[in-house]
């Protein structure tokens, strides 16, 4: 094995290529780009100048130093120009088939004691090392796109994979200062296993009519993450999200990787995402997908603003934090918000809690002319119920009544009152948060949501609409995706530090999942999970052993 790495091959210089040779002769490595022609050379050379001449335009970079990147970077057409190199990772496009060959001729061409890698996504690094006659010298090492950006690169090892290998890519990793985690030859392995999951279950979700897509990248991005899901889809490319989510199917049999049948649709239609024009969004016309969510945020906000001819009088029932959320919320929306608590104790805590004074009291007769009656009472289905059967007699007819069951579904606590049809349930993933998630039932009116999506708008949220189903929309995708973390983590594939690394670095992630799981509450992730499996019986919803284990003890990941 070479003592220390000079020179390092790049083989194919498209859209991960050239970003590799650029990274590697950043770090002042001499570099030897190889093409398939001419014209596909001049093409890399063309990324190359373009990526190092807008760093140089954005200040990051002298005209000096690119010149010096850029004569670090040799170009050639043969591969016969990779016989000195230390190294030499692999790019060309995502076909076994093609890489096998790639391989043949690296073997053939590179030094014995070469180290040879792929950057594939999602092939399996097995079969292509085993391509070659020294499959121990085979490494994957999974850059993320834009490569001199994303901070991430997975390194994988086979079962053959000599250790002096894998120390020369965690040394070279390490030497351009990104964050490397070592894993084992899995499809997808940490990053695109866990993203791919959740990209799916998005895909699928909207394909079921749960929520518009404007509503689920919404409702994602407002858990911090930088787009929503079928924005990202668009981004990635449709044709390139169908074939991970296959490949990661193919080894796993979890049907919940089987891709989404309107992936399928979209990519045999040619709709492959933002480079064709048109994915789940259209982008051959303007306003762009975050402006037309956001028109249409503000057109709602105007529209209830018109209907606000008196401010809207909202009522909450409950004590606990998230009633005193809503309470607060409301008063500093300007609405007119008056509270009932179980008992004088209670309302005291309340009044106490609040940053202004509001009217409020024990008497669910203060409810009597609210336009909108929110129950935060204790999460327990019988008591809800009763409730909403008291809250039936005393709301005046139209008033919107907003239930925040999270365990049992919203037609159960509306089916208690004369009025299901003006029954919603609202979620707050986080109640200090814009995000209000509405489900209408089987039975709830058409207008009756519209108006509670106006309602919520005027209290100062960002409402998104789905149906009636466990989880809403940021739970029914945000939970199992944790679980899978935890899985991933129990079967020993990768640790935590790593899985936590991989999202943040790699997907642009706020907070790796592990860590989420310790912010969140071990105690709602079960809840959630356990009411996203009773409703569909999926067994991957049942929350992981692991995650079930530490909640019982009462104890965090970390
Ligand atoms: P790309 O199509 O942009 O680039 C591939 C390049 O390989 C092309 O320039 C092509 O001319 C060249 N090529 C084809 N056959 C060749 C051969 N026999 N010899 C030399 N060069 C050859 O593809 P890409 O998006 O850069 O993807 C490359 C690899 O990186 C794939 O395995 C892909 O799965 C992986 N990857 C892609 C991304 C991404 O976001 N694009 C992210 C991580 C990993």
């Amino acid at each position: 094995m070479a003592a220390s790495l000079n020179k390092v091959g790049v083989v194919g210089l498209g859209t991960m290529g050239a970003g590799i040779a650029e990274v590697l002769a950043r770090s002042g490595l001499a570099v030897v780009g190889v093409e398939v022609g001419d014209e596909a050379l001049r093409r890399g050379r063309g990324h190359l100048e373009r990526s190092t001449g807008r760093a140089v335009k954005r200040g990051k970079l002298s005209a000096e130093e690119q010149q010096a990147i850029l004569g670090r970077i040799e170009l050639s057409t043969s591969f016969g120009a990779l016989g000195d190199c230390d190294l030499v990772i692999e790019a060309v496009p995502e076909r076994l088939a093609l890489k096998r060959r790639v391989f043949e001729q690296l073997d053939e061409v590179c030094r014995a004691d070469a180290v040879l890698a792929t950057n594939t996504s999602s092939l399996s690094v097995t079969e292509i090392a085993v391509s070659t006659s020294r499959p121990e010298q085979v490494v994957g090492v999974h850059f993320f796109n834009p490569a001199p950006v994303m901070r991430l690169v997975e390194i994988i090892h086979t079962v053959l994979t000599r250790p002096e290998a894998l120390a020369v890519v965690q040394g070279l990793v390490e030497r351009l200062g990104k964050v490397g985690v070592t894993v084992g030859d899995r499809a997808g392995f940490i990053a695109n296993r866990l993203l791919f999951g959740y990209l799916n279950q998005a895909a699928a979700m909207y394909d079921s009519g749960h929520a518009s897509r404007e509503d689920i990248d919404a409702a994602m991005k407002a858990t911090g993450l930088p787009m929503g899901p079928l924005t990202l889809m668009d981004l990635i490319g449709l044709d390139v999200s169908l074939e991970v989510c296959e490949a990661i199917y193919r080894e796993t049999r979890d049907r919940r990787h089987a891709p989404a049948p309107i992936l399928r649709q979209m990519v045999t239609a040619g709709l492959l995402g933002r480079k064709t024009g048109r994915g789940f969004y259209s982008y051959d016309e303007p306003p762009a997908p975050a402006a037309a969510a956001e028109a249409a945020v503000a057109s709602a906000a105007a529209e209830a603003a018109r209907n606000a001819g008196a401010p809207l009088r909202v009522g909450v029932v409950g004590s606990g934090p998230l009633a005193v959320a809503l309470i607060g919320g409301g008063l500093r929306a300007g609405a007119d918000v008056r509270f009932v608590a179980g008992d004088a104790e209670k309302a005291d805590a309340v009044r106490t809690a609040l940053e202004q004074p509001a009217e409020g009291g024990t008497e669910l007769a203060l409810l009597a002319d609210c336009d909108l009656i929110i129950e935060a009472v204790a999460e327990d289905t019988s008591v809800k119920r009763s409730l909403f059967a008291a809250v039936d007699d005393v709301a005046k007819p139209g008033a919107v009544l907003a239930t925040t069951t999270t365990t049992a579904p919203v037609i159960e606590v509306a089916a208690a009152t004369d009025r299901p049809q003006d029954v919603i349930g609202l979620h707050l993933p986080d109640p200090a948060g814009e995000l209000a998630e509405i489900a209408a039932t089987v039975v709830t009116a058409p207008e009756v949501a519209r108006r509670a999506a106006e309602y919520l708008t005027a209290l100062g949220r960002r409402p998104v609409r789905c149906r009636d189903r466990a989880g809403y929309i940021v739970d029914a995708l945000r939970v199992p995706y944790l679980n899978d973390a935890v899985r991933m983590l129990e079967a020993g594939y990768a640790d935590a530090d790593s899985i936590d690394a991989a999202m943040r670095y790699g997907c642009g992630y706020p907070i790796g999942p592990i860590a989420d799981l310790d912010r969140l509450g071990l105690g709602h992730a079960v809840e959630a999970l356990r009411a996203l499996y009773t409703e569909s019986r999926e067994p991957a919803y049942a929350p992981a052993p692991l995650l079930e284990e530490l909640f019982t003890a009462g104890r965090t990941f970390r």
